[in-house]
């Protein structure tokens, strides 16, 4: 184990990550691991999307345990406010509480298809993306904080941590991305406002807006789109790695984000400093 994984910076707080089977959640799920953390994993199912071999060979919670830590797998759809509330529910009946929510499952239809601009976008792509995108972030938070409202501060004077994956098209417009770019502009806008809401409550609500990065959402944009040219757009040029979010996710989670809430954190080799 490396130093900087062995610092246990969430030792035995209790976590939610929502898409916890693939790509950023899983990264992040492992990351917090990694850190002392008890890792409650959402997602559809406990299998990886099929994109990224690597994933598929374990899956996220069991590969957890079996590195030493806690986790336990709750299958529901983030855009399904009972099969939420029941995650919720069932998460704090296991563990007594919860500390950290991360808000990271979502989906681009528009990755994977034909660039089409807003007059010839489907209707049902608009509904779904901010369905899931969108929606999502309001339920489990909604159903998160009433639960983190009913326990104790902690003794740092914090109550929980709400951490929303935006995206770097939350922040600026991009290419033929209606739904997408407005379900993550809302979500950076929503994390503004859980911020205020919360902040004489001890609740930090960040947003992590990642730039181009390796899962398998990038493996449907390349399949359309050109993959040097993507690279080229970051100053840093590449793209970014599932590591390079969770590691921003375990920050925003930790004591050293004390004095934070409220804040976009790009993580995006400089592409919207552009
Ligand atoms: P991914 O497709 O690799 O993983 C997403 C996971 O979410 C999957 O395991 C999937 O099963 C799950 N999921 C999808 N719909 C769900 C639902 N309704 N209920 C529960 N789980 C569901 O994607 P990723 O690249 O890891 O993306 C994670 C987040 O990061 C998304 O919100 C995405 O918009 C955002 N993001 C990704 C990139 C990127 O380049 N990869 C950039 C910026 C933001």
């Amino acid at each position: 184990m490396s130093e900087a994984a062995s610092s246990q910076r969430l030792l035995n707080k209790v976590c939610i990550v929502t898409g916890s089977s693939s790509g950023l959640g899983r990264a992040i799920s492992l990351a917090y691991a990694q850190e002392g953390a008890i890792v409650v994993c959402v997602d559809l199912r406990p299998g990886a999307r099929q994109e990224i071999k690597s994933e598929q060979e374990i899956e996220t919670d069991v590969l957890i345990r079996q590195q030493g830590g806690k986790s336990l797998f709750i299958k529901a759809d983030v855009s399904n406010a009972a099969e939420i509330e029941a995650m919720v529910n069932a998460a704090t009946a296991q563990y007594g509480r919860i500390d950290v929510l991360v808000n990271n499952a979502g989906i681009s239809i528009e990755a994977g298809q034909k660039a089409l601009k807003i007059h010839e976008t489907p209707e049902q792509w608009w509904d779904l993306t901010m369905s899931v995108n969108t929606k999502s972030v309001f339920l489990a938070t909604k159903y998160v904080v009433a639960q983190m409202l009913r326990q104790d501060k902690l003794a740092s004077g914090d109550r929980g941590w709400i951490i929303n994956i935006s995206s770097i098209f939350g922040l600026v417009g991009g290419k033929h991305i209606p739904c997408y770019a407005a379900s993550k502009g809302a979500v950076a806008n929503l994390t503004r406002q859980v911020a205020m809401d919360y902040a004489e409550d001890g609740i930090h609500c960040n947003a992590i807006c990642p730039g181009y990065t390796a899962t398998a959402i990038f493996v449907n944009t390349t399949q359309i789109h050109d993959a040097e040219e993507i690279r080229q757009r970051h100053p840093l040029h590449g793209i970014g790695m599932p590591d390079d979010i969770a590691g921003a996710a375990v920050f925003l989670a930790s004591s050293e984000a004390r004095w934070i809430t409220g804040a976009m954190l790009p993580v995006d080799g400089g592409f919207t400093a552009q």
